[in-house]
């Protein structure tokens, strides 16, 4: 990543006009680094929401609240020259990390993102699965908890519930730490960080909460490695030993050898990686 140009307060707006900003601003990218549009060998886009790869379609997408069947690819191909790949962005999460990332070359493992909900990929015998139609590997959506809070999938407790920043929040309130300023999951960790025992504990419960999640799906699936990336994993040092401690306990696959769980390599950039990678390669495994 050379440059990463922000485009904000867009979220709503004309797809067509957003989509003409997005062409420019990517002409002034090639600008800033003195090359040019034949210099473009494919451009990349990862999006959240429904994501229809094989057509270049995005059906809804939660944070672009009026764009429905809005055809990304052919609109951005008549703005630049180069091939045009969309993928829904869990899929170039997972693109960036096992392709250049955290779990480069390895055949069986798992991924996690933690932000406002929890995200899921898997790679299995050397292979993105997703299941027949796409629906699949949504880890967030696994019951931890029979009778917990009831989740906007139509499920209860959530792993999502448990883990994802609303949990944070929640646990913040219950901890005095939202009265004190501390009441979302960056204000916790920067807590954690400067050593408040309440924030430590915080992490570490989410932790314990992520373990137990982890456990059942190590159990079904072997993996050999666990990826945990999202915004919430720049607070990684506080959760991930309490849910390696926890994935230990309840998974006798965890317990027959050493699984690791390890942060992202990519931060916040990862998308943006993992959809350049899947379209500069022209690499179909993904959607
Ligand atoms: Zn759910």
């Amino acid at each position: 990543v050379g440059r990463l140009h922000v485009l904000s307060d867009h979220a709503s707006g004309d797809p067509g006009r957003v989509l003409d900003e997005v062409a420019d601003a990517l002409r002034g990218l090639l600008r800033d680094e003195g090359l040019s549009e034949d210099d473009l060998v494919a451009v990349g886009v990862g999006s959240a929401g429904l994501v229809d790869a094989a057509s270049g379609v995005l059906r809804t997408s939660p944070n672009l609240p009026g764009w429905r069947d809005v055809p990304v690819r052919a609109e951005l191909a008549a703005r630049l020259r180069p091939p045009v790949r969309l993928i829904n962005d869990a899929a170039a999460f997972l693109a960036a990390e096992w392709l250049a990332g955290a779990a480069t070359g390895v055949d069986h493992a798992l991924f996690v993102t933690l932000g406002t909900g929890v995200g899921g990929g898997l790679i299995l015998d050397g292979r993105p699965y997703r299941g027949p139609t796409g629906l699949g590997g949504e880890i967030g959506h696994m019951s931890i908890d029979l009778d917990g809070p009831s989740c906007p999938c139509g499920n209860r407790g959530c792993l999502e519930r448990f883990v994802a920043r609303g949990a944070i929040e929640r646990l913040a309130v219950e901890l005095g730490l939202a009265a004190e300023g501390a009441d979302n999951p960056k204000r916790v960790h920067e807590r954690a960080e400067a050593g408040d025992p309440r924030a430590r504990r915080l992490f570490a419960e989410v932790g314990r909460r992520l373990g137990a999640g982890l456990a059942g799906l190590a159990n079904l699936l072997e993996p050999r490695l666990i990826v945990v990336g999202g915004g919430i994993a720049a607070a990684n040092a506080f959760f991930l030993p309490a849910a390696r401690a926890e994935l230990e306990i309840r998974s006798m696959v965890a317990r027959q050898y050493s699984l690791p769980i390890v942060p992202a390599r990519f931060g916040p950039e990862a998308g943006i990686v993992g959809a350049a990678l899947v379209a500069g390669r022209g690499d179909e495994r993904f959607a």
